[in-house]
Parts: structure tokens; sequence; C-alpha cells
């Protein structure tokens, strides 16, 4: 009898995967808290949560709960000129704990198509206002905000998207003003804020992700926003990793002095249940869309829109995410990962350590060859594996963003794996 891996590599196509070269996937029957249970009863500790979306746990039963009455309820239903209780719910409650000038709620189906919404949203409100002129976008080098067309024009030209690179319009980027480079990047958007024709910045508040957990400070952030306003456009934070609790605060956009114009959301939004996307504006943004001519309308949208047993999930996550006992988990865990990376900061091996909130990044000695694809990114993959966690080092940075219910016995045996790493 075939296992399920192999009924898999039969069948199925992976995504981020060399299918010739790749091993086997591992089959996963059960999650359980922070674990993953295998078809062969092994047992994994997911120290990424799973993509960065699980929040409270695997199959947590008052997510399961909410969801499963919602399925016997109403399971989906067309949201153009429908609507139902759970999609209105979801969207008075984010926006009474949003940055108050979001006034909208745009749903989707994930974190690009978030992303794709808020960069249509922002070229027609240009376009709507008569400035059609105004069409390009300011983004930051090695930024990632997902694999559409749009979100990939927005994101760094590397290796995963150069075959789309001659389909993909041009942006202007901006160096991530790390602590000590500040100067330098505003300096740029200066430069580039002189030009008539630029419509937006988008950018992951504090933390990018893909580029191996950079960070960098409110201040700075916040000042970027504050000119670009003053020059007229429109600002947009990718909250997709850092909403939900993931920085510290609810939404990293709380940290900031100055309001962003649009927000992304997906990943935490459901407590990574349900796929689901949804962008958010301010009123001046969704009021440029009013108008008697029907051509004004953003022509935009998804069959699943809204789907109510998502909103479902989305609706029984936050109200975990909420509850003073979640917070109590996180600051838990910000304080064990400050801890760890005081320890291994400066140790031989160790280039780098940064974190914020429930995440965790050590930056390695490279060695040879930095790439994403490194010998080095496999090992760590493996070692981690041999000690039954689950990790996706990016080259060679190795990260953790445990789901908030993480032990401190599992932070434990998470700082145990980082350790060992120093010696590969
Ligand atoms: N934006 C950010 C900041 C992300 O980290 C990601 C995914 O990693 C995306 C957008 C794309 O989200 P999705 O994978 O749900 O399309």
């Amino acid at each position: 009898m075939p296992t399920l891996s192999e009924r898999d590599h039969a069948v199925l196509w992976h995504p981020y995967t060399q299918m010739q070269t790749a091993p086997l996937p591992i089959a996963i029957v059960k999650g359980e808290g922070s674990w993953l249970i295998g078809e062969d009863g092994t047992r994994y500790l997911d120290a990424i949560s799973s993509w960065w979306v699980n929040l409270h746990g695997h199959a947590h039963p008052a997510i399961a709960e909410r969801v499963s009455e919602q399925l016997r309820t109403l399971e989906h239903v067309l949201f153009a000129g429908f609507t139902h209780p759970t999609a209105v719910e979801l969207a008075e409650q984010l926006l009474a704990l949003l940055p108050a000038n979001q006034a909208r709620v745009f749903y989707s189906d994930n974190g690009s198509t978030a992303v794709e919404v808020a960069l249509k949203m922002v070229l027609q409100y240009f376009h709507n206002l008569g400035q059609p002129e105004r069409r390009t976008f300011i983004c930051f080098q090695n930024s990632y905000h997902g694999d559409t067309f749009g979100a990939m024009a927005v994101s760094a030209r590397g290796a995963f998207t150069e075959p789309f690179w001659p389909l993909l319009f041009d942006v202007e980027f901006l160096d991530v003003p790390v602590p000590g480079r500040e100067a330098e990047t505003l300096a740029q958007l200066d430069a580039l804020l002189l030009r008539p024709d630029v419509a937006g910045f988008i950018f992951e508040p504090l933390v990018l992700g893909t580029a191996g957990m950079v960070m960098y400070e409110p201040g700075v952030l916040s000042e970027l926003l504050r000119r670009c306003h003053a020059a007229g456009v429109l600002c947009i934070a990718d909250e997709v990793m850092t909403g939900f609790g993931r920085t510290g605060p609810l939404f990293a956009s709380e940290l900031l002095s100055e309001q962003p114009d649009m927000m992304c959301f997906s990943k935490g939004l459901t407590g990574g249940t349900l796929a689901m996307g949804l962008t958010t504006c301010a009123a001046p943004i969704y009021e440029a869309f009013l108008s008697d001519d029907k051509m004004r309308a953003l022509f935009h949208g998804h069959s699943y829109t809204a789907n109510p047993v998502a909103c479902a999930a989305a609706l029984a996550s936050l109200e975990l995410t909420r509850a003073d006992a979640c917070t109590q988990q996180r600051q838990r865990i910000e304080a064990a990962h400050a801890a760890f990376g005081q320890e291994i900061a400066g140790q031989p091996g160790v280039r780098a350590v940064r974190h914020r909130g429930t995440i965790l990044a050590v930056e390695y000695d490279p060695g040879e060859g930095t790439s994403y694809f490194s010998r080095l990114r496999d090992a760590f993959y493996q070692l981690a594996l041999d000690h039954h966690v689950v990790l996706r080092p990016l080259g060679n940075v190795v990260y953790l963003l445990p789901p908030y219910c993480t032990t401190d016995d599992e932070l434990a045996l998470l700082y145990a794996v980082l350790r060992k790493m120093r010696a590969l």
C-alpha cells in the first residue's frame, strides 16, 4: 500500500517546491495546540504557525464550534446585492479596533488579493478624481506582498518572480530604514515625492517578513507616512503578517503616529482556519467611488467574497485574540524571546538577532552562498525536523513565529534547536 506521501507525490504539485528533488511531503493527519501530528504518529512543533496563520493553536475548539454552527446555518451567499450577519458583525468589530480613520471593509480571499484590492483602490481613486497620471507605487527593497501580478509588482524583483518580470509594472524601491539608515530612506522618499506621478506607498509595517524578518522602528515609518500625505500620496499598511497581535499590539499600525489610508489583512484573520483576506480604507477613498455613474464603482470581487463560514472563524478568533489571556500569552512569549535573544546575540556563528512581539529572528553567519536555497538553509530545515520542529528558514535567517498558545517548555525546545544551529 502506498503511503499518503507517496499518493500525494503521484498527483499533487506543491507551492515553492522543486518537485523533482524535494523529499516526499510529510503527511499530517491531525493538529493539536502548537503540534502537528503525522500519519505515523510523529509529533512536530509548529514554530512558524503554519506559514504565519495560526494564532491560538490547531483545531481550536472555540473556532471549530463557531465554524460548524455557521456551516449548518448559512455556508455561503453571493455578496453583491446581498449581505449576511457574520460579514457585518466582523466589519463592525474590526473598524472599532482599527486606527480611527479606517471606515470601510472590503472582503477578499487571501493576503495577495487583499493587496491587489488596495492597489486597485489607489489607482481607481486617482482615476475617479481625474488624476490618472498618478499611477506609480513606492515600496521597500526586499518587500513581499504576495504572488498575484499586482502584488508581485510591488514586491522585490527576486528569484521567485524573475520569469514574470516583463509583465510586472514598474515601481520605485526605497531602502528599508533599519536603525542607523533612516536618513537615507527619508532622502530617497523626498526625491521621489517631487514627481507628479506617485500614487501610493505600500509597506509591511515594522517587520518585513519574507525579507528575513527585517525590522525597523515606528518613528521613521510615521515620518515616511507624514511626508507621503503632505504630497497627496496614499499609504497602504500590509498587515497580512503583522496583524492580530504578532508584533505586540493588535495591529502594528497602532504604534504609528500617522495613520495609513488603507490596510490589508489575512493570515491570522481567521486564526489560521479558513482562507480570507480583507482591505480597509479611510472615508475619503471610499467617497471617491460614490457617484451617479455606475462606472465609478470598484469592479473587483471573488466568488467567495465574505464567505460566512470564514467570517464566523474570524469572529471566533478575534474574540480569543482580544481576551486578556491571549495578551498575557503574547507578553510571555515576547519576554522569553527577548531573554533568549540576549543570550544568543554576539555568540560565535550568530550575526544578528531581531525580535518584536512574538517574532524572533536569528541571522547566522552565512558562510558561502547566502541565497534562499543555500545549503545552510536546507541544513537548518533538516536539523529542526530531526528535532521534530517545523521551521522554514529564510536563507541564513531562522525565525520563530509560534502560535500564541506555545508554552514555556515548547519555547525551550525551540531555543535549544536554535542554539544547535550555530554549529552548522
Ligand atoms: N503580504 C505579506 C506581508 C505577506 O507576508 C504575505 C504572505 O506571506 C502576503 C501578503 C500574501 O499572502 P497570501 O500568501 O495569503 O496570498
